[in-house]
């Protein structure tokens, strides 16, 4: 067995134990492979293996590696969206998770509506309100949720967010459980497309346990996965 194999089952073992623990389906959960620095020779062992949900977070790099790699295959744009590159972005990708600003969101929205398509966004949080991180800051949340209600091709799905790096997956914790209570009030606003299915887009390697159990729907995990990144 392939170290990917290896890490692939005990990651979806893990979730179904976090899950069990916090009195949810395991099934609620998205496993989203991060395939960053990744060669398609392993993205195709873990396609093999049954996983078929991947994310990139630089547009080139996905550009070259996501025509090799199948139709079954979703894609999530995990990285940070300039808005010139926006196009490509709709093109390649099912969901973006990253949306932290109104001009990027009608990037999207013109674009998807030239290509006929319905495009799937979340909008990352700042939660930790660094300034030199992506992502919206939490009061400014309600605000942006309501303006992209009003793009007609996006769906926004729900919240992301990529709390400070801590050593301690415990340190984590209070940071997923401010993007749920976020995603709760706009939710009770119907700021979502699907205000009864909110995704809460939480969790890395380190900290998707401690995600899991405050509410997490999707967990991008890369390390844990395919090893440390050179
Ligand atoms: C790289 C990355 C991940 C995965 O991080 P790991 O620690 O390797 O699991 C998750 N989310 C985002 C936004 C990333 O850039």
């Amino acid at each position: 067995m392939t170290p990917i194999y290896t890490n692939l089952t005990h990651i979806l073992h893990t979730i179904q134990q976090a899950a069990q623990q916090a009195g949810r389906q395991a099934g609620s959960v998205k496993l989203v492979a991060v395939s960053k620095t990744v060669p398609v020779a392993q993205i195709k062992q873990a396609i093999s293996y049954g996983q078929l949900l991947f994310g990139e977070n630089y547009l080139q790099e996905a550009q070259e590696k996501i025509p090799h790699l199948g139709k079954e295959v979703s894609w999530h744009f995990i990285g940070r969206l300039q808005s010139n590159k926006c196009r490509d972005v709709v093109e390649l990708f099912d969901v973006v998770e990253t949306v932290d600003r109104l001009k990027v969101a009608k990037r999207l929205d013109e674009y998807a509506a030239s290509l006929n398509k319905r495009l799937n966004v979340l909008v990352q949080v700042n939660t930790g309100e660094e300034e030199q991180k992506a992502g919206v800051f939490p009061d400014a949340t309600k605000a942006l949720l309501e303006a992209i209600a009003a793009c007609k091709h996006l769906s926004c799905r729900g919240l992301m967010a990529l709390p400070p790096v801590f050593d301690n997956p415990e340190a984590s914790r209070p940071h997923f459980r401010l993007l749920r209570q976020l995603a709760e009030h706009c939710a009770s606003r119907e700021l979502f497309y699907n205000n009864q299915q909110v995704e809460l887009s939480m969790g890395m390697s380190g900290d998707y346990t401690a995600a899991i159990e405050e509410g997490a729907t999707i967990i991008r995990v890369g390390t844990a996965i395919f090893g440390a990144r050179s």
